[in-house]
């Protein structure tokens, strides 16, 4: 086998499916042969042009497969282990690489956007970004860890307390998982708001307590009456919608701290009164990417019920059929396998 099939982001709204040459691992590296590589919004928004990627990258950046060749000098990992991959490089001399603060280096470079990734027979990585899975995790669960470690990171930067209100706006793939993951906090109730049924169905099935359709009359109402009244000490918004954040302020109690979790389109601008978040010391956070989360992700992800998301399983050649389910929603989380 010297040629593989591969997925390249070619330029905006067009993939192209080719072949190449099979990659070999240099000193320190090793090359994954994928099992499954998940599709996320990141992915919707590179080929629609919303997010830079390098055109002719080989997309994919949600990896789980088998170690299929070691590169000199590896050790610590060994042919056919089952490897989550942490798909990012940081350029490690910038000022905020140097703070600790590598997930907002300027510089950095993620497989599947500006290296090649995981939609294709293997992928070459460091071998550091090779985490080992626990026995017994499913790869096409195993490919969310990326972004559990997302969600992880999110959790962190929220540090929600228990016994205390707490709203989700959105439960597509990135609010289930926060909500599997704030359901080990002990927070409570938990009250997801999410216009789309199926999604709603899954927030229910996830453990919410209270799944609210923002489009019916009466839901603010009820999300608040679920609070007491005083409104959600701890908010999260996971839609990426232009004005999630202003109805995350509008249902924030006094003293409240709110997460910007969802991508939002670059360009989309919402309005807020200043004096919302004066008046009621609010906290507004970001969270963006996977800064040390991913090896607590890996020990996680088998333990969330993501089984649940039931992803689409497409193979690597009806790639446009799966990045056309993943716009329309066919399933609640889509997953390319690259190998059978
Ligand atoms: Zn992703
Ligand atoms: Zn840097």
């Amino acid at each position: 086998m010297t040629t593989e099939t591969c997925v390249r982001f070619a330029e905006v709204g067009r993939l192209q499916l080719g072949e190449r040459d099979v990659p070999r691992p240099g000193p320190g590296e090793v090359r994954v042969a994928p099992l499954a590589v998940g599709i996320c919004g990141t992915d919707a928004r590179i080929l629609e042009g919303a997010y830079g990627a390098r055109p002719g990258t080989i997309l994919g950046h949600e990896i789980a497969g088998l170690v299929a060749e070691l590169g000199p000098g590896v050790d610590g990992l060994a042919e056919g282990d089952h490897v989550s991959i942490e798909p990012h490089l940081y350029c490690g001399t910038c000022r905020y690489c140097r703070l600790g603060w590598e997930h907002l280096c300027p510089s950095k470079r993620a497989f599947g956007v500006h290296l090649d990734g995981g939609m294709a027979g293997s992928v070459v990585v460091p071998a550091r970004l090779a985490y080992r899975v626990p026995a017994g995790v499913d790869p096409v669960v195993a490919c969310m860890a990326e972004p559990v470690g997302c969600g992880i990171h999110g959790m962190d930067r929220l540090q929600p307390m228990s016994g205390l209100p707490l709203c989700i706006i959105g439960s597509g793939p990135a609010g289930l998982m926060l909500l599997a993951l704030a359901r080990l906090t002990g927070v409570g109730p938990i009250v997801v708001l999410e216009p789309d049924a199926a999604r709603r169905e899954a927030a229910l099935l996830g453990g919410a307590d209270h799944v609210l359709d923002p489009t019916d009359e009466g839901w603010r109402d009820a999300a608040m009456a679920a609070t007491g009244g005083h409104g959600f000490d701890q908010l999260i918004e996971a839609a990426g919608s232009p004005t999630g954040l202003a109805t995350a302020i509008d249902l924030a109690a006094r003293h409240a701290r709110i997460l910007v979790y969802g991508v939002a389109h670059p360009d989309a601008v919402t309005p807020v009164r200043a004096n919302d978040i004066y008046a009621r010391e609010l906290t507004i956070l970001g969270a963006a990417l996977n800064p040390y989360t991913h090896a607590r992700a890996v020990e996680l992800v088998g333990h969330l019920g993501l089984e649940r998301l039931a992803p689409g399983r497409y193979p690597l050649p009806a790639v446009e059929d799966a990045f056309a389910a993943q716009r329309e929603r066919r399933h609640l989380k889509v997953v390319i396998m690259p190998n059978g």
